[in-house]
This record gives structure tokens, sequence and C-alpha cells, in this order.
């Protein structure tokens, strides 16, 4: 795998040499692996949000910053970002505008003057993966429901054909079916297509079950960073900076408190194997 994502000692403050002066983000380092879903986690203010909006080439900080290849430090190259990094912010659906949502879907393709067939075929091919049928492609974007919504704007931004998409909250205000529907999606986008995936979440169960690396933020710097099984075994230490754990894992790390020996877990699939394992054990099979 290759590196798709290095970051070297960024430092962001936003509103310098004014009374409003805020240090966003400082000393950070993290390297993404092509292909890779990575969450980012962290309580309120840790610097999430500013960490994927400088990914985007929206915000520049000092320190060196490589995507795909550019080095957003020079501003032609950040210019170039936006047909390799979809962006996928809060509540994406407002900013559907067009009258259909076939024309909706096409804006982005019209906008980089590909031909009418190329154009075609993107939008048909993004709204395919979003499971919306040639039969919803006249209607207003605004006639559908909000998970339909949500994904007609996801689908906008994959007919760019990103190689990297960030993900800020993405599954905010959803219902259950809805929300799983979404990260069904993007997990089957990386793991089939390989778009690198960069996620900022709240739902630590879905980070738990999507993410191959976490990488914890606090006050602006990377506080743990490592697989979700190894990340959610340091319950204490998420807990200590007010960020909950999957059930599953804070089950296992209670039990290893009461000297259990327990691997870790993140999953119900995991905890019903590591307690299987200490019955069998305690019975003495
Ligand atoms: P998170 O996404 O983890 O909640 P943010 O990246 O939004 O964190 O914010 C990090 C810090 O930067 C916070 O202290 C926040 O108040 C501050 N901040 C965020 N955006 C701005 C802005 N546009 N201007 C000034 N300060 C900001």
């Amino acid at each position: 795998m290759s590196k798709i994502i290095e970051i070297e000692n960024l430092q962001l403050t936003y509103a310098p040499n004014t009374s409003l002066q805020r240090q966003a983000l400082q000393n950070i380092n993290l390297t993404v692996e092509s292909g890779e879903f990575r969450a980012i986690i962290g309580p309120q203010g840790s610097g999430k949000s500013t960490l994927l909006q400088v990914m985007a080439g929206l915000e520049v900080g000092l320190g060196k910053v490589i995507v795909d290849g550019l080095d957003l430090r020079q501003k032609k190259n950040r210019r170039m970002l936006w047909q390799r990094v979809g962006v996928i912010f809060q509540q994406p659906e407002r900013q559907l505008f067009e009258d259909s949502l076939y024309n909706d879907v096409a804006y982005g393709p019209k906008n980089i003057g590909l031909s009418s067939e190329e154009i075609e075929r993107r939008v048909k091919t993004a709204l395919k993966k979003v499971k919306l049928g040639e039969e919803y492609y006249p209607l207003s974007p605004f006639k559908l429901s909000g998970g339909q919504q949500r994904r007609a704007a996801i689908a906008g931004i994959l007919a760019m054909e990103p190689k990297i998409l960030l993900l800020d909250e993405p599954t905010a205000g959803l219902d259950p079916k809805g929300r799983q529907e979404i990260m069904n999606l993007f997990s089957e986008l990386c793991r089939k297509q390989g778009i690198t995936m960069i996620m900022v979440s709240h739902d630590m169960e879905e980070v738990a079950h999507r993410a191959d690396k976490v990488t914890v933020l606090q006050k602006g710097t990377v506080f743990l960073e490592g697989g979700p099984q190894e990340i959610f075994a340091q319950g204490n230490q998420l807990t200590e900076i007010g960020l909950a754990v999957p059930f599953a894992s804070e089950l296992a790390n209670a039990l290893r408190e009461r000297g259990k020996n327990v691997s870790n877990v993140t999953t119900l699939a995991d905890a019903e194997r590591e307690v299987g394992k200490m019955l069998r054990r305690r019975n003495g099979h």
C-alpha cells in the first residue's frame, strides 16, 4: 500500500494575532494509506473538523500536508484537489438545488467539461451506487425522503469519481436504517473500489465496526492512534477525555479489570466469543 495522505508538524491557528486567536491544531503527524478506512474521533472542539478542512485544502496551516501527491502548501495544488477529494460535510442535502435529481448529480461532471456521454455514464453509475433507480431521475430532489436526499447529495460527489472521501458526521440526523444504508455504502466504496475514507464520527459502534485505524484527537493534537481493538481497549483513557467506547469493548474492559483473561473486542460477536471462552475455562473444558 502507498501513502495517500502525509501530514507533518501541522499547526493551525484561527484568527491569529487577534483577541479571538485559537490554536485549533498543533504538532499533528499523520499518515493514511491508500484504500484505508480511517476514523477520527475526539471530544467537541478537539480539531476534527479543522483537520478535515485542511485535508480538503479549505484551510491552510503551517507544516507539510501532502494529499494524493499534491503539496497543499501551494495554492495551485489546493485548486487541483477538488477533482480528487470528495467532501461530505454535515447535512450535504442542503446543497441540493437543481430541478431534478439527474441534473443535480450531473452538475459537477458538467462543470469540468466532460462529454455528454461521459456525464450520463457518471450520473447513472453514481445513482446506481446509492440505490436511486431511474424512476427518481426526473423528480425534484426536494420530493425525496431525508435518507434519499442524503444519498442524492452523496451521488453528486461520487459522480466526480474522487479517490478520497472526507466525511464529517455523514450519518448525523438519519434514522437507524438510513444510517446503516449510508455506512454500508461507504464501506463498499472503500473495500470494493479502493476509495480512501476519512470519517469524523461520534458513533463509536460504527467506528469500531468500519475503521481500519482510529486517530483520537484531544486539544488539537493526536492523543492516541491504532486499530479499533487497541484503541477501544483503552477505555479509561477515552472516558477521561469524555469519549464513549462501544458496548462490547466496555464489557471486555470491565471483565479485564476483574482479572479475567479477555482479548480486545469491539463487536458483540467478539464479546460473545470471549465470554464463551471464559465460561469454558471456568467449567474446565
Ligand atoms: P471539532 O470538529 O473536534 O469539534 P473544530 O475543528 O471544529 O473541532 O474546532 C477546533 C477549535 O477551533 C475549537 O476550539 C473551535 O472553537 C475553534 N474553531 C473552529 N472553527 C473556527 C473558526 N472558523 N474560527 C475560529 N475558531 C474556530
